[in-house]
């Protein structure tokens, strides 16, 4: 049995994999992801919700905004951290999975944002060990999403955007159907954009429209409480009211399309920077997009259905609906992770969410400074990928180099994640600066390595990350590193693509005037896509480049 999980803001799910589907777990699905603690003890779901407003200092939610950080949770006299929390929603989970289904329930995928960094996936993985869960694999959100639409239109082919607007983030993603295999092309978001902040605008116009104070923890829980209902009911009428009562007077609070249109115009323009990235990243343009589909709760607005029509050019799809999902996108890939023989036809692939790459050091002028983010493997980049830098020493007699590996897309390292460091020494030389060749490999399980090589001794080092991999066994992480062996031979040291550098050359050599000039570009183009090392680039040019070879030796030959 196979189980997945989409651990959400607001509310979580889990589903099973079974008879080659997904389904979810329990006539209702949707556990609040809200923790209360009642006569000393703590309790989860929907129970936990119905005390949000009346027992405000009593109970937590939104907490997976927090997952990665050290912020902290007052519950009475108790203080938790997101971790905490979220394994509590987790064991509800599971208990409520293995109840159903008789089955021990350990081995489970996860969802997260696409946009969380490491030290929120490490949060998460934490969180499943305190649930006693074995947690797999985490999936991205939306990658998830993209696999339940996937598998319904495995015959089809096309580029599917998802556009998944949770209750604390935003994720976009473009995955491409072609014969069996789902692409994953880019994921883009915000990590801080979700329904939850169109909760708050519409929260500070009611306070500030009506004078209600919010500095009383009560009120305040019953104003958003107001808030969030009128917000969701606004999705389905074009205007919305309810009672308030504050202070011994009772205000009637009301809102209509336009105004919360014009009061959320802010966080609606901000919808459209991710889904430029994802095409940009993607190489696609909006017409190129043949399905968009709506995953999380906040997509239920018609505010951002017609900001989705506008920038896509077409009207999104819900054939599944938007809250179920990435859970059930979450089970296919536990049964993909586990080889399920339902799945046998079906092959998935992801990108890397994030940049990989090293601390550098930059000349102004005569002096150096530290502390810039080199990228070695670029976001979006499909993995397992393994990529191959020359890195040179700052100074003459330089006889170590540090290299400090971080992951993010801040131009300044202080600004992403760092994930490790490795010295290595260089021969000590007074005339010349030296060259380091670094090799960085990095596969769906996270497992990372890095590979050295010092050009002029030829000295060799390496050192294996497995933080990332929320601990694979030792025989798994060999298995793995056996796997990742094959691709760590650099394009330009290939036999096919020697063989074609050596075949343009012997063309270039029997041919003349413009047709010399067309193989010196094809030249060119051959090399600088060995130097970018991208698999899927050299390997569509060494099929166009093979066949306009073909075509001009025949025309030579003749
Ligand atoms: P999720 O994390 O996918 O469960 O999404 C939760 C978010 O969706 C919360 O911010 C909810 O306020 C929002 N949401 C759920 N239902 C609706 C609705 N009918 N209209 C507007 N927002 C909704």
């Amino acid at each position: 049995m196979y189980f997945g999980i989409d651990l959400g803001t607001t509310n979580s799910l889990i589903s099973v994999f079974e008879n080659g589907q997904p389904r979810l777990i329990s006539s209702k699905p949707m556990v609040p992801s809200v923790v209360a603690l009642i006569d000393g003890a703590l309790i989860t779901g929907d129970a936990a919700k119905e005390r949000l407003p009346t027992h405000p200092k009593d109970t937590v939610a939104a907490f997976k905004r927090a997952m990665g950080t050290d912020k902290t949770f007052k519950l009475g006299r108790q203080t938790h951290t997101a971790v905490d929390l979220s394994a509590m929603v987790l064991a509800h989970l599971k208990h409520l999975a293995s109840s159903e289904t008789g089955y021990d329930v350990s081995d489970v995928v996860i969802s997260v944002p696409a946009y969380f960094n490491q030290l929120q996936r490490d949060a998460v993985r934490a969180a499943a060990l305190a649930a006693d869960l074995n947690p797999l694999r985490l999936i991205n959100e939306p990658t998830a999403a993209a696999i339940a639409y996937g598998l319904q239109d495995i015959d089809e082919q096309g580029h599917i955007l998802v556009f998944d607007l949770g209750g604390g983030t935003f994720d976009v993603s473009i995955i491409e159907v072609f014969e069996g295999v789902l692409e994953v092309k880019a994921t883009s978001g915000d990590a801080f954009l979700g329904g939850e902040d169109f909760t708050k605008v519409l929260f500070e116009h009611l306070a500030q429209k009506h004078g209600i104070p919010t500095d009383d923890v009560v009120i305040k829980a019953r104003l958003w409480d107001a808030a969030e209902s009128l917000k969701q009911r606004l999705s389905t009428a074009h205007e919305a009211e309810c009672d308030f009562v504050c202070d011994d007077r009772t205000e009637s609070l009301s809102i209509s399309r336009d105004t919360f249109s014009d009061i959320a115009s802010n966080l609606v323009r901000r919808l459209r920077l991710p889904v430029e990235r994802a095409l940009y990243d993607a190489k696609l343009t909006s017409q190129q997009i043949d399905k968009v589909v709506l995953v999380g709760g906040a997509t239920r607005m018609p505010l951002v259905r017609s900001q989705v029509s506008r920038m896509l050019g077409k009207l999104p799809e819900v054939g599944i609906d938007p809250d179920h999902v990435v859970a059930l996108g979450a089970g296919i890939q536990a049964a993909l992770t586990a080889n399920d023989a339902a799945l046998d036809d079906v092959v998935m692939t992801d990108v890397s969410a994030f940049s990989l790459g090293f601390s550098i050091s930059r000349q102004f002028g005569n002096r150096y400074e530290h502390g810039f983010f080199e990228p070695v493997i670029e976001r979006n980049t499909v993995i397992p990928a393994s990529r191959e830098h020359i890195f040179q020493t700052v100074e003459l007699g330089q006889t170590e180099v540090h290299f400090e590996l971080y992951q993010g897309e801040a131009p300044r390292v202080q600004d992403n994640i760092k994930l490790g460091a490795m010295k290595v020494k260089v021969p000590r030389n007074s005339k010349d600066y030296e060259s380091i060749a670094v090799r960085l490999s990095y596969d769906t399980s996270g497992l990372l390595e890095v590979d050295t090589t010092v050009l002029s001794t030829q000295k060799t080092q390496s050192v294996t990350i497995t933080d990332l991999t929320g601990g694979l066994s030792a025989r798994e992480i060999s298995a793995r590193k056996k796997a990742l062996q094959s691709l760590k031979v650099h394009p330009k040291d290939n036999e096919d693509n020697l063989a074609l550098l050596a075949r343009i050359e012997r063309c270039y050599a029997m041919a003349l005037a413009e047709d010399r000039n067309q193989l010196q570009n094809m030249l060119l183009t051959f090399q600088y896509a060995l130097d970018r090392q991208n698999p899927s680039e050299i390997q569509s040019l060494q099929e166009s480049l093979s066949e306009q070879l073909d075509q001009f030796e025949t025309n030579y030959v003749r």
